[in-house]
């Protein structure tokens, strides 16, 4: 059983228009994995295919996480199987505390009859909110309602924190965050990073990979992974822009 996450020829639409066209990535337990791409290449409909939302069918291929079918799972089994997803755009949560809603992730987790230590969830808590700067407020409040853009952003990262899966996908969790709250949520992923874990950092641009340094980058366009080489790849992307790629490609079809 290969400990990954294998994602073979993926094929999916949504509302009648295939969006990913046959898509190919293993993320071996352990790296980290970096997905740049243009605005519109399907980066977020493989974080959404992969989580499980309900709007993308899957037409063609396989998701294994650490040689089980992901996309034979229910969602939340996903989840408890231990694939996180950091979303580009997080919901809002109305009536359901931070707090709530993290305990009763970890709840979920939990063999039946089980109770979660009160005590030792909030330690937990606020030791994972002081390392990413977040007010303790924040655990009374609704899960992200009002919360500003990188408020958002930085509460994924500390619900992945909590949850500890085996496989994070951090859809362009850059996005909204200034310099220094960026470094913070870059900081907070590093200390995930363990040979029991893999990740996948989708992002546009490659500022975030000075933080997060990634051991594999793979360009995306049109559906596909078109390109795929070490970290100076995203340099060779920010200099050049996509439309070097994109000219590649053109020539050798
Ligand atoms: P990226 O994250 O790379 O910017 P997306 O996966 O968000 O790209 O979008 C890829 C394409 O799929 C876009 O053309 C987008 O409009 C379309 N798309 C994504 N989700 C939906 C949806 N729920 N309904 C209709 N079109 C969608
Ligand atoms: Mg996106």
């Amino acid at each position: 059983m290969s400990q990954s996450l294998n994602i073979k020829n993926l094929h999916a639409s949504v509302e009648g228009t295939e969006i990913l066209k046959g898509l190919s990535l293993e993320i071996p337990k352990g790296e980290v994995h970096a997905i740049m791409g243009p605005n519109g290449s399907g980066k977020s409909t493989l974080s959404k295919v992969m989580a499980g939302h309900e709007d993308y069918e899957v037409t063609e291929g396989s998701v294994h996480m650490d040689g089980v079918d992901l996309l034979d799972m229910d969602i939340d089994e996903r989840s408890r199987a231990g694939f996180f997803l950091a979303f580009q755009y997080p919901h809002e949560i109305p009536g359901v505390s931070n707090a709530n809603f993290l305990r009763a992730a970890l709840q979920a987790r939990l063999p039946k009859g089980e109770e979660i230590d009160a005590v030792a969830f909030y330690k937990d808590m606020y030791s994972k909110m002081d390392a990413l700067s977040m007010d303790r407020k924040f655990t009374a409040r609704s899960v992200n309602d009002g919360f500003s853009g990188g408020e958002k952003k930085r509460n994924e990262i500390l619900q992945m924190m909590m949850l500890e899966p085996h496989y994070a996908v951090l859809d362009e969790t850059d996005s909204g965050l200034d310099i220094d709250a960026l470094k913070i949520v870059a900081e907070g992923v590093n200390r995930m990073r363990s040979p029991e874990r893999g990740f996948l950092v989708i992002t546009h641009y490659q500022r975030l990979l000075d933080y997060i340094v990634p051991d594999v980058v793979h360009v995306m366009f049109d559906g596909r992974i078109v390109k795929t080489g070490d970290k100076s790849l995203a340099l060779e992307l920010e200099a050049k822009g996509y439309d070097w790629v994109t000219e590649e490609l053109a020539a050798t079809a």
